[in-house]
């Protein structure tokens, strides 16, 4: 038959067809099932069928799918735009809802610039951020992004965005111990910000924690205090990208407040519709409102579909599950076995040279040596094969861009939904050592 889903990302593969999916798992048409070790792309994070999301869907289904922003707004926006601002740090008190993490960063890129705007300083126009990122396949998103292969069809329409190293201790640029480095990585910050000038400088974006470029890659302690620092003597705005962190990733609402730090700016996505709905927002202090609200009053961005109520009733049934249930304050627990389960598979299997992360998103690094951190060559497509390979031992783990900037080895994520059961994590490791099995 011909083929004219043009979604897929090789075209002509052949994507074995899901027919249903039931808490962790996901079954295709021909009754496969797949351990869903990934949540999709980090973000099915309370899992597959869940019945309260559904009735909630339903329920909002009946009574109105679709009104438009300009128009009207929905008990189910509001109610959804109250609760993340209770349940997120600081005075994160404004939302402005839209349907994709890439809109998200850009949204929050524009409201940014437009803060200076409004303020009467019309010469902050640069959005500063990290090699090895992303933040999203629009052209304003992509162009916050570090990920080389991203970029690269796109070069001459790009802005320069991407200034500074990313806080990689396993393969630190700077050849320096993470307890004892003075977060130079962070430094060079301030470095770039006296070369371009800070009065050309509207924000800094980055991801707490490094998802889909480099696998969980994680600051040392202290590193964000030293970026904030660095943000605010430079009246530079902190935009935090959680669209893969936020939600309770990571173990907490916000991956912030693992570093406690407050953001002026926050992009959310993912977790926030769990896969249920598309939904996205970006989360705005008050601070950065308050010249807006003195003058324009208007944000310049918004979608169509932005706080359609079918997608906000799903988020804020998203939200109450996660409450009702206690699935954040979980997270941890869950995290410290499923972490030292793989240190265990370490010990077997000398390929894998670094476990990182945080919550449950765990990034695994591959080497061919670990004492020299070698990595694989990349014609060998190393994470493409063993992402085959899990696959076909019913185990879907998330690639994390080996080769970015040239320095990163292979690496994966593994980001169940916080939902996973500590057998279910048993059952998970299992399969990974069958994978890895079948590898070496
Ligand atoms: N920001 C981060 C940190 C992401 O991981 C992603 C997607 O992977 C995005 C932004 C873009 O989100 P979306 O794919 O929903 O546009």
């Amino acid at each position: 038959m011909h083929q004219t889903n043009l979604i897929k990302p090789l075209l002509g593969a052949n994507y074995p067809v899901i027919d249903y999916g039931k808490g962790i798992y996901l079954y295709d048409n021909e009754g496969k099932e797949y351990l869903d070790a990934s949540s999709g792309a980090i973000t099915a994070n309370i899992g597959h069928g869940v019945k309260e999301i559904i009735d909630a869907m339903l329920e909002q289904a009946k009574r109105v799918s679709f009104v438009y922003r300009s128009q009207f707004t929905s008990d189910a926006a509001e109610k959804l735009a109250q609760k993340i601002a209770e349940l997120t740090i600081g005075d994160l008190n404004w939302c402005f809802f839209v349907n994709s993490g890439s809109e998200a960063t850009e949204t929050a890129m524009k409201i940014a610039i437009q803060h200076w705007q409004e303020k009467g300083i019309h010469t902050k126009q640069k959005v500063l951020s990290r090699w090895m990122s992303y933040h999203g396949i629009t052209l304003g998103a992509l162009s916050m992004s570090g990920h080389t292969g991203r970029r690269a069809r796109f070069i001459p329409l790009l802005e320069d965005f991407p200034v500074i190293h990313p806080p990689y201790c396993y393969r630190c640029p700077y050849n320096l111990e993470a307890s004892n480095c003075g977060h130079v990585c962070a430094q060079e910050l301030d470095t770039v910000i006296k070369r371009i000038g800070a009065n050309q400088i509207a924000a800094f974006i980055a991801e707490p924690i490094i998802g889909a470029s480099g696998g969980a890659i994680t600051p040392p302690k202290g590193y964000y205090k030293v970026i904030k620092e660095i943000c605010e003597k430079n009246d530079i705005l902190f935009i935090a990208d959680e669209v893969m962190t936020g939600f309770g990733r990571t173990g907490a609402m916000l991956a912030c407040e693992h570093w406690d730090i407050e953001p002026d700016i926050v992009a959310l996505g993912k977790g926030m519709g769990a896969g249920y709905a598309p939904i996205a927002a970006a989360l705005v202090s008050e601070r950065v409102m308050k010249p807006i609200l003195a003058g324009s009053k208007i944000v310049m961005s918004g979608h169509t579909l932005s706080a359609n109520p079918q997608s906000c009733a799903v988020a804020l049934a998203v939200l109450e599950y996660l409450e009702k249930n206690e699935i954040i304050k979980e997270v941890d627990k869950k995290s410290v076995y499923l972490i030292e389960k793989l240190e265990k598979l370490q010990d077997n299997f000398p390929f894998i040279g670094d476990i990182r992360g945080k919550g449950l998103m765990i990034g695994l690094e591959f080497v061919k040596d670990r004492e020299e951190k070698t990595p694989f060559p990349r014609e060998l497509q190393l994470t493409q094969k063993l992402i085959q390979l899990a696959q076909n031992c019913g185990l879907l783990i998330y690639p994390a861009g080996a080769g970015i900037d040239g320095i990163n080895g292979d690496s994966v994520l593994i980001a169940p939904p916080l939902t996973i059961t500590i057998p279910e994590i048993d059952e998970l490791i299992k399969r990974l050592q069958v994978t890895f099995q079948l590898f070496s």
